[in-house]
């Protein structure tokens, strides 16, 4: 690769611009109800992680919108997440230009951790960056949550509380230094048939989510593991019983209690110390294959110095 990847946010080459583009996790999901319009009332606290796609954008003439990508597993066409972005941007602003898309996927897909959506949001940024637009992140959400509920979060990412569709952000202006060891076992899970299997038993009047940002507000680290929980677990364990057993032996080897990320698959282990990490982490990659160590990333990290707030 041409350019420079220990720079986190931003290199610019010529025409060429590159961004990260950061997976989350749930530290919280609730699903306060059904609503009229199909879709699920949500309440959940979101945490951005060091595990990312890296995206890089060439600008190309009026209405050429191309991408390629490393993972065979994704569309490379008009259903890829990033191409729908770039439509947006050129919808919205009028600018009658292009892009070409290369999209280094690190990401697990259908994982659960917004992949696709953190594509979206980091083309958008990247495209008001490349065109000198000058968008606020506010206006720049407003186009992705055309895209999916998840890319507004991508947009600004760092710790939130997402409701609505999960569209409704307040962004908790702190981040903890720690860490999440994740583990990817190879099922697709389709987030539409999970939320479809919820039950009136899983949706709750009294989320999680205040008690999960004071305890993030008392920087209290070892408080978190046990607020932690996401409705849609039972969904999911009950639709893959794999995926249950893995998490038993998930938390028989790393003695600490494991936890699922948005629909899944993807389960993970907090861990406060880098140390406590790297333990869980061989302990792990000794009985399986797809193990991540993750730090917790702040919002600065995400938007970088560059993008207009
Ligand atoms: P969500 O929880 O929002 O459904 P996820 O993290 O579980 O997201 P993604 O990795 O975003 O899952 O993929 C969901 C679907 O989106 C997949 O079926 C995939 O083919 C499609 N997709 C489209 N564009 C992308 C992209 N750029 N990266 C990953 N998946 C993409």
């Amino acid at each position: 690769m041409p350019l420079h990847l220990g720079m986190l946010v931003l290199v610019e080459v010529g025409h060429l611009l590159f961004k990260r583009a950061y997976a989350k996790i749930n530290l919280t999901l609730d699903v306060l109800g059904r609503r009229d319009d199909g879709y699920h009332e949500v309440d959940m606290v979101m945490q951005s992680i060091d595990l990312s796609d890296l995206v890089w954008l060439d600008k190309r003439p009026a209405g050429e919108v191309t991408i390629e990508s490393t993972s065979a597993a994704i569309p490379v066409d008009e259903r890829n997440l990033a191409v729908q972005a770039a439509r947006c941007f050129f919808e919205h602003t009028g600018i009658a230009a292009g892009v070409h898309i290369q999209l280094e996927k690190h990401i697990p897909i259908a994982a659960g951790l917004a992949g696709g959506s953190s594509d979206a949001a980091a083309v958008l940024r990247g495209l008001n960056e490349l065109f000198g637009t000058g968008m606020s992140l506010e206006e720049l959400s407003q186009v992705g949550a055309r895209i999916g509920s998840d890319v507004p979060f991508c947009m600004y990412g760092g710790t939130a509380i997402a409701r609505g569709r999960g569209e409704k952000l307040t962004r908790i202006p702190y981040v903890l230094p720690m860490f999440a060891v994740l583990v990817h076992p190879r099922l697709f899970v389709s987030t539409a048939e999970v939320y479809q299997g919820l039950r009136p038993d899983d949706f709750t009047d009294s989320p999680a989510s205040a008690a999960m940002v004071s305890c993030l507000a008392e920087a209290n680290g070892q408080g978190i593991a046990p607020l932690v929980r996401n409705a849609l677990q039972r969904v999911t364990f009950d639709m893959y019983p794999e995926l249950r057993a893995l998490a038993e032996k998930v938390e028989a080897v790393t003695h600490h209690p494991v936890h699922m990320s948005g629909s899944g698959p993807t389960l993970f282990c907090l861990a406060v110390t880098s140390g406590q990490a790297q333990r869980m982490y061989n302990a792990l990659r000794g009985i399986m294959k797809d193990v991540y160590i993750c730090r917790f990333v702040g919002a600065e990290e995400v938007v970088g110095q560059t993008a207009a707030e």
